[in-house]
């Protein structure tokens, strides 16, 4: 993601971007030796992937499934849903209580996220909340112990401002053409050995660090809106003024949804429709933008590895407090850019870096926020250099260079690795993106362009649906040099 910030950071930080979808259930292939018919959930799930990617989701039978069924209503700004989380313990202890993390009541979000009503295993249970209702807890009437399955059934109402947009966030929000609903539903706190990660998220970057997932999503909402999401319209019918739409994931880690009545221009890359969602009347900057995202695709798929995914949505947002914002399958681009920007192209390119680096390949974006980031920066290089030459790539990468001394200058050098909570805004950018991206160029530089990408390619394979921290890519430069590169990381991510 990238925010607005004031207007000297906003014009530095211009570069650096970012940060921040029938067919009805269908019967499982059986095994020769299998004579049962077995409705399986997550065979729907194959439809949102690539056809490169499908094994993928048979490797992957235990990530949650949040079912998800309601209704939007644009003109009430309001998603009213019954949400199904099916869920193993696998965190290696049992389990009292659950935590879900409710990000539309973050201040700064601005927007209401209300659980009405909780059922574990067709039992009711109480909802509590915590820290000003960013948390609902649940305390289990029996603990789950480590290995079970649990259904979790939770009716919701999420309502996204209206108005002020440059106050919030921006990603929840409705903005008269389009509704933005991203992260908006009860997503479940990740937990690392029986420890539920509770801290509430700095609004200066991304908020949502979270674990692979299926979603199985059924909105009803007025005809008059497109309804686009992360994943893949599996069904469509119409009753009446309104549509019913589901929508599937395959292996996501969250799940934003936009209802909009804006147009839109697509194409299909590699395998891979992607679609933009553009201003009304800004058709030329809209074929633009699909025209950016479909070279990015092609060269991060035959750079890195293919998009395991069979669409990408980029959608127009005027919220007015972001320049873009990621999420997997979808991508909210403010609608300045569509209309006077020279940084467009970058904008457009680095967000979709991120379908790899955040999406595929996820990390902790509140304490390691520079993984995901430098990544998607120094993606920007590499993009420019392989369509343009070496002089375009250098040109990108001296813009981080010019960045970074000026950082050095003002405020003097700082750690990349460290809790964003901890830096300042003009700190965070810089250090974030900026310095990050030129961490990965000592690496390349160290290494050569062909291992260099080669480890990429490694590491895109190695971590794909995962979670990684910054050590994750040193392994896998290691392996590709044969060589120590301890030193670089010390250097670069580590020392002050
Ligand atoms: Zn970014």
């Amino acid at each position: 993601m990238q925010r607005f910030l004031n207007s000297q950071i906003a014009r530095l930080l211009t570069l650096f971007i970012c940060t921040f979808l029938f067919i009805p259930a269908f019967v499982h292939a059986q095994s020769p030796n299998v004579t049962t018919t077995v409705v399986d959930p997550a065979a729907d799930q194959q439809l949102a992937m690539h056809t490169s990617a499908r094994g993928d989701i048979a490797s992957h039978p235990d990530v949650p499934l949040y079912r998800i069924v309601g209704t939007i209503d644009p003109a009430k700004r309001t998603w009213q849903a019954t949400q199904t989380l099916t869920f193993r313990n696998q965190s290696g202890t049992s389990l009292s209580k659950l935590y879900f993390r409710l990000f539309p009541n973050l201040p700064d979000v601005g927007g209401s996220l209300t659980i009405s009503s909780a059922s574990v295993n067709g039992t009711s249970i109480a909802v509590k909340t915590e820290a000003n209702r960013y948390l609902a807890r649940l305390d289990l009437i029996t603990p789950l112990t480590n290995g079970t399955q649990i259904n979790v059934v939770l009716n919701f109402i999420t309502t996204a401002p209206g108005k002020n947009g440059a106050s919030w966030y921006g990603t929840l929000y409705q903005d008269g053409q389009t509704m933005a609903l991203a992260s908006a539903y009860p997503l479940l706190a990740n937990n690392t050995n029986g420890v539920w990660d509770v801290a509430v998220p700095n609004t200066k970057g991304d908020l949502v660090t979270s674990t692979a997932a299926y979603y199985d999503v059924t909105v009803t909402a007025p005809s008059t809106h497109s309804i686009i999401s992360t994943g893949t319209a599996s069904s469509i019918s119409n009753v009446g003024t309104s549509q019913i739409v589901r929508m599937v994931s395959g292996l996501q880690r969250d799940f934003a949804l936009a209802a909009t009545k804006l147009p839109s221009v697509n194409a299909t890359v590699d395998g891979t429709k992607i679609s933009v969602y553009y201003p009304i009347g800004k058709l030329t900057t809209g074929k633009a933008a699909l025209k950016y995202a479909s070279q990015s695709l092609h060269f991060y798929n035959t750079t890195y590895g293919q998009y395991p995914y069979n669409e990408l949505d980029i959608v127009d947002l005027n919220a007015g407090s972001f320049e873009g914002v990621e999420f997997p399958g979808f991508i909210l681009i403010e609608q300045d850019f569509f209309t006077n920007s020279s940084d467009f192209e970058s904008l457009i390119i680095h967000e979709v870096a991120h379908q790899w680096f955040y999406g595929v390949i996820g990390n902790d974006v509140q304490n390691h926020a520079w993984v995901d980031e430098g990544f998607a920066t120094y993606s920007q290089v590499l993009y420019q250099e392989a369509l343009r030459g070496a002089s375009a790539g250098t040109k990108e990468k001296n813009i981080f260079v010019a960045d970074y001394n000026d950082l050095k200058a003002q405020k003097g050098d700082g750690a990349i690795d460290r809790p964003i909570s901890t830096m300042s805004d003009y700190s965070y950018g810089v250090l974030t993106y900026s310095k990050a991206a030129l961490y990965f160029d000592a690496i390349r530089t160290k290494i050569g362009a062909v291992k260099f990408t080669a480890a990429i390619r490694n590491y895109y394979t190695t971590n794909r649906y995962g979670l990684v921290d910054g050590m994750a890519f040193v392994r896998a430069a290691q392996n590709s040099c044969g060589c120590d590169l301890l030193p670089l990381y010390n250097q670069w991510v580590l020392a002050k």
